[in-house]
């Protein structure tokens, strides 16, 4: 799947619309999601153009995979996360209702999450 340079995050990313940053570096961003699935839920994605976890481990380098995931880690540490826990996400294609074509993974915690799939967001 060819990437979608209109998708939301790409939007974001070029500052075409607005987000409630978190973190950002030279090579990721990571933003509150619109619509909380828990108390905290935040997103982090790459700068570059990856359209999931699939492309994404299959074209990175990784060097750049380590680094993400380094990030993931500080994000979840400077939400204050370590020590009570926190579920790392990510959708890839249509069985895992991936929304947006540009790789992300969803950091939750800050309450007891429950089991692995809970369907249903909050409203918060
Ligand atoms: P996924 O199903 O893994 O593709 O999830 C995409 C996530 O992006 C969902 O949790 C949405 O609530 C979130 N989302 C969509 N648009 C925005 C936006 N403009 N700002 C923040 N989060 C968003």
């Amino acid at each position: 799947m060819a990437y979608d340079q209109s998708n939301i995050f790409a939007k974001i990313l070029r500052g075409e619309i607005p987000c409630e940053e978190v973190y950002q570096d030279d090579s990721v961003l990571a933003f509150k999601d619109i619509a909380p699935a828990a108390r905290v839920h935040v997103l982090v994605i790459p700068k570059g153009e990856y359209v999931s976890l699939d492309d994404f481990a299959e074209k990175a380098g990784g060097e750049e995979v380590a680094i993400f995931f380094k990030r993931v880690r500080g994000v979840a540490y400077q939400l204050g996360l370590e020590k009570s826990g926190y579920r790392v996400i990510s959708n890839h294609g249509a069985d895992a209702s991936q929304m947006v074509p540009h790789f992300h993974v969803h950091i939750l915690g800050g309450e007891p999450l429950g089991g692995l799939l809970a369907r249903d967001r909050l409203e918060r």
